[in-house]
């Protein structure tokens, strides 16, 4: 049967069944159209907003369907999206009426045989990295819920707790592979078409298919010291500044959040993580012996509602902790600001919006950046926010997507009030809903943008990668 599929121009074509048929005949993968009894769970997202409908999963299995399926795009000039983990907030993993090339069977981690490096598929989850890497004492620095796609994290940056002692994820890479909008198979790498190695380091996926990551790996003790203490909210405004004063003087090992929220129900204690706390979430993967001397002042600044602090694992304890608190199919919408300073005057600002949250499971997290992150130079990757000291995270989570305006209000207002004291953009792994699109690239990208236009020129000149957080290239016709 013939189907109707949206071009890049937004216009439609209609291509034969013979057409679709020699396409499926050259995938080792498959392909799922609209109608197909699987349709509808492949088009599922972790967050349960998103209700888009494309025309076509082309679900690959290796390389060649990544190619095949670029070239049988370019062929048709189609419009086309890449889904990783599907996990970015704003849904940008699909687009509606057009192609979704997914990499999600695409998982396999191959470790080198000196330990010191290894190669993961762009479809490969965290912990599928974190299970490979863990029987050798090392580690990606990666993001801190197991089950999030390492595909889209890492080409936008990539936060978590070793962020302060080994940097972002995009720190880690030696290479990567990529297939172009042309289907030309490329290494990105130092000596290797260092310009897009530079920009694919946050540039995310507007140069090419990424099909598979290396990464150098760090060390990390098999058990880390972790900090998780919740205070009551009340304490918030108090909590915070002690906090920030502790992480300006705390070594470059604690990597840490202080956590706003209606609960913690990740971490088990008897009910009392249930009430709205104040938390301070810290881990620190220097020597383990030190650990516990390090993390004791968020331990006893006041009397703790609950102490979950401990040595745990750092692969199957600590990067799994707040799995539970993100299932698949709720509904979500993140928003995020950089700050160069945390006075008390945001401080309270920052706490008063908290407490007017319409959904107890939502959350609001202040990241400590600097160590590792800012010791590399703004201009050195495409990511542009290094030199920041904080990142705000807020996350309105709920259920029952009816409650959508409310707890997108909460967000837009939350942090338009706050965007006068901020640095320009968002980290673009919380986007909210990629509203307002063009400024919001501008101000990410900062004085990268015109080096990453260039590149952009260069490996896509038609724009053909442009569902996405889209940097347009440069001296290009405009269409869309
Ligand atoms: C529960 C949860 C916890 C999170 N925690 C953290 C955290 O601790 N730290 C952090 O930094 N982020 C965190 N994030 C944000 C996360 O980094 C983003 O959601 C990210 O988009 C996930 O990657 P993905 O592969 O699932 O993205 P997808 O939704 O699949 O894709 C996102 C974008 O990246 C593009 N893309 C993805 N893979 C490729 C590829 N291989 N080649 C080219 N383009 C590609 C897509 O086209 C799309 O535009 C978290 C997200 C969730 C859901």
């Amino acid at each position: 049967m013939s189907m109707q599929i949206a071009t890049r121009d937004d216009g439609c074509v209609t291509l034969s069944e013979a057409i679709l048929a020699d396409f499926a005949q050259r995938l080792r993968g498959d392909l799922v159209r609209r109608g197909d009894a699987s349709y509808d769970d492949t088009r599922r997202l972790w967050n349960g907003m998103i209700d888009r409908y494309p025309a076509l999963f082309v679900r690959c299995n290796e390389v060649n369907d990544v190619v095949a399926a670029v070239r049988f795009v370019r062929d048709h000039r189609l419009r086309v999206s890449v889904r990783g983990g599907g996990h970015n907030v704003a849904g940008k993993a699909l687009c509606d009426d057009g192609v979704v090339i997914d990499l999600g069977r695409m998982k396999q981690v191959k470790m080198a045989d000196s330990c010191e490096t290894v190669r993961v598929q762009a479809g490969a989850r965290l912990g599928d990295l974190d299970e490979a890497t863990r029987p050798f004492g090392r580690a990606v620095p990666v993001g801190v819920v197991s089950r999030t796609g390492l595909g889209g994290l890492t080409l936008h940056g990539g936060m978590g707790w070793l962020l302060r002692h080994h940097g972002l994820t995009v720190d880690s890479l030696l290479a990567l592979e990529v297939v172009t909008a042309e289907g030309e198979c490329l290494r990105a790498g130092v000596d290797q078409h260092a310009d897009l190695f530079w920009a694919l380091r946050g540039g995310g996926g507007n140069f090419g298919i990424v099909t598979a990551f290396h990464f150098r790996l760090v060390p990390v003790p098999p058990r880390v010291w972790f900090a998780a203490v919740l205070y009551p909210l009340e304490q918030a405004r108090e909590a915070i500044r002690f906090w920030k004063a502790f992480m300006a003087e705390a070594p470059e090992e604690l990597s840490s959040f202080c956590v706003l929220r209606g609960g913690m129900p990740g971490l088990s204690g008897g009910g009392r993580e249930r009430q709205p706390v104040v938390a301070f979430l810290a881990c620190y993967s220097g020597p383990p012996e030190q650990g516990e001397e390090v993390i004791r002042p968020l331990r006893e600044w006041a009397k703790p509602v609950a102490d979950f602090s401990g040595p745990r694992d750092y692969h199957l304890e600590v990067q799994r902790l707040f799995d539970k608190d993100y299932p698949d199919g709720r509904c979500y919408y993140w928003g995020s600001l950089f700050f160069d300073q945390l006075g008390d005057g945001l401080i309270d600002r920052i706490v008063e919006r908290a407490e007017s949250s319409p959904s107890a499971l939502s959350s609001v997290n202040i990241w400590a950046l600097g160590g590792a992150m800012n010791r590399v130079a703004v201009d050195e990757t495409a990511f542009g926010k290094r030199d920041c000291r904080f990142m705000l995270a807020v996350e309105a989570n709920w259920e029952g997507r009816e409650a959508f305006a409310a707890n997108k209000a909460w967000v837009g207002n939350f942090l338009d009030g706050l965007r006068s004291q901020s640095r320009p953009g968002v980290y673009l792994n919380f986007p909210g809903a990629a509203e307002g699109h063009e400024n919001l690239v501008k101000g990410c990208y900062d004085t990268n943008l015109e080096r990453l236009q260039a590149i952009k020129h260069r490996y896509d000149p038609e724009n053909v990668w442009r569902g996405n957080f889209n940097i347009r290239p440069s001296c290009a016709r405009r269409e869309g």
